[in-house]
């Protein structure tokens, strides 16, 4: 049996070479954005660049009844108008189409003038003697109701307890968006988005646009159907006139349907406008009641109609 080898233990004659110290690359943090630490019920996308709310199902029955009939128009009445009538039927409606289409959709990704939260976290509440202290109690949340004066009117500026602020004249917070939003004018499901101070004029371009866009297709497809009765010399029966140009019949008629929907909306907005004030001002009567009566009293009136409405069209659009 073999013994084991000796150890035999050689001393390297080589330096110890000192390693140097590892350097730590820093990782560089990615910055999170505000939207992405927003609490209210908004979905963005594009990185933030685009918002809306929740509720899609309405939104996408209106796109399908603006799209729908203009595609449909677009394919079966364009051609026979752009041979037989002018050119320019078709190039004015493709205009008109555009036109509500692109003002539809920044109405609908729009940020409608979300206030920022949190401007005033800590409100003025009051007590049991009903004097004004900073903080909260158990027995005590009512914050102080702060007042402006807008044109010799006193306005009550009241506080959100959700968004923790001092909402500003004329803002409201949308249920369904959970946010306070400046010049709130309403909540939209059909576009879901609130309208508010950064989208009212889009909003306007898109309803009134709309309304034009339908009565130009029943106009044009009312005279698709007369050109056929005039080519056939009048001797024509109602369900050949139909067979030979159904869409512009049914067109017709769903378009006269749309037309008092949106036309109608259209004719309200042009009403608010003119007076100064904004759907929900309307609806509360906040304005135009006994608090402030006669449309003279309103402080948000301009002196006339068309003032109201340049102030309401041509303002410059906010900061997001
Ligand atoms: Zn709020
Ligand atoms: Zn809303």
């Amino acid at each position: 049996m073999s013994s084991p080898a000796p150890i035999n233990p050689t001393i390297s004659s080589t330096p110890i070479q000192v390693q140097p110290p590892v350097q730590t690359l820093a990782v560089p943090q990615l910055q999170r954005r505000n939207y992405q630490d927003f609490p209210g019920r908004n979905k963005f996308f594009c990185g933030g660049r685009f918002m809306t709310s929740r509720e899609y199902w309405a939104f996408l029955v209106a796109l399908v009844l603006i799209v729908g009939p203009s595609v449909l128009f677009g394919i079966f009445t364009c051609p026979f108008l752009w041979d037989n009538v002018h050119p320019a039927v078709p190039i004015v409606f493709c205009y008109l189409f555009v036109l509500s289409f692109a003002s539809m959709i920044k109405t609908s990704w729009t940020d409608p003038g979300i206030i920022p939260r949190d401007l005033d976290p800590t409100p003025e509440f009051f007590d049991d003697q009903g004097s004004a202290y900073y903080g909260e109690s158990e027995w005590s949340h009512v914050p102080v109701q702060k007042e402006v004066k807008i044109r010799d009117n006193t306005w009550a500026l009241r506080y959100c307890d959700t968004c923790k602020l001092y909402r500003p004249p004329r803002a409201s917070h949308c249920r369904q968006c959970d946010n306070c939003v400046e010049n709130e004018d309403h909540h939209c499901i059909w576009l879901n988005n609130c309208i508010g101070k950064r989208n009212y004029r889009p909003f306007f371009t898109f309803i009134v646009t709309a309304t034009f866009l339908c009565l130009f297709v029943i106009v044009f497809s009312i005279v698709h159907l007369l050109l056929i009765v005039r080519d056939h010399s009048g001797n024509i029966t109602f369900i050949t006139v139909f067979h030979a140009a159904p869409v512009s019949f049914v067109l017709a008629i769903v378009c006269f349907l749309l037309l008092w929907m949106v036309g109608g909306l259209t004719f309200y907005h042009c009403s608010l406008i003119f007076k100064g004030v904004t759907t929900h001002e309307q609806l509360r009567a906040s304005i135009i009641n006994s608090k402030y009566p006669g449309i003279s009293a309103n402080p948000f009136n301009k002196g006339s109609p068309a003032q109201n409405m340049i102030h309401v069209l041509c303002r410059p659009q906010p900061k997001r």
